[in-house]
């Protein structure tokens, strides 16, 4: 595969550079809080093992967070266990896959959560302000809007991939991770 494994020292970079909007703001917000709920880190977690994340990787990625909130130890015993579990080195050993837009959208993120569809679940402000800062133009935004209004989330998110990109996406959204993907292969040719 392509672009099958990706190391923690490039994470701050694809972030910014290919990571849809859900995923960004999960990032930012372990990044800020040094902490993620449940469905947050569920849906981030698996988002990165579909990346190339490695499960040594992602223990210490996670555990470079958490540490600075809940202390090394607390860690260890309370989170490392469901980070292996992701990658099916735990339990019933199911090697999990990452969430789809479908799944993600249809989520019901509660008070704390940050989990979920920013086009879905965000405020229009808070939206705004977040596309804003990936760098999307006012023409693009207000096309993400009426798409938003419509409840055409994954068609939003096509416009925002476009709008960053400067091509054209004829494919459409559907997975994160093919967002990333093909974010790569865009900005690698
Ligand atoms: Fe993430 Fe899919 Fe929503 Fe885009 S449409 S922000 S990839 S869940």
């Amino acid at each position: 595969k392509e672009f099958s494994e990706v190391s923690i020292k490039d994470i701050n970079q694809i972030a910014k550079s290919s990571f849809p909007l859900c995923m960004r703001h999960l990032f930012e917000k372990l990044r800020e809080d040094h902490h993620l709920k449940h469905g947050g880190r569920m849906q981030l977690g698996l988002f990165l093992k579909g990346v190339g994340l490695k499960l040594e990787d992602a223990l210490a990625f996670w555990k470079a967070e958490f540490s600075q909130k809940v202390g090394a130890e607390r860690f260890d015993k309370e989170y490392a266990y469901s980070i292996r579990h992701n990658y099916g080195r735990e339990g019933k050993r199911t090697d999990y896959t990452p969430y789809s837009c479908q799944k993600i959208i249809s989520s019901t993120p509660g008070v704390g959560d940050h989990h979920g569809c920013p086009y879905r679940h965000f405020s229009e402000e808070n939206l705004r302000a977040a596309l804003c800062r990936m760098g999307v133009n006012s023409g693009a935004m207000e096309d993400v809007m009426e798409k938003v209004r419509n409840r055409h989330y994954q068609l939003a998110c096509t416009i925002t991939f476009e709008a960053i990109h400067g091509s054209s996406y004829d494919a459409g959204i559907n997975h994160p991770n093919q967002y990333f993907t093909d974010s790569q292969k865009i900005l690698k040719s």
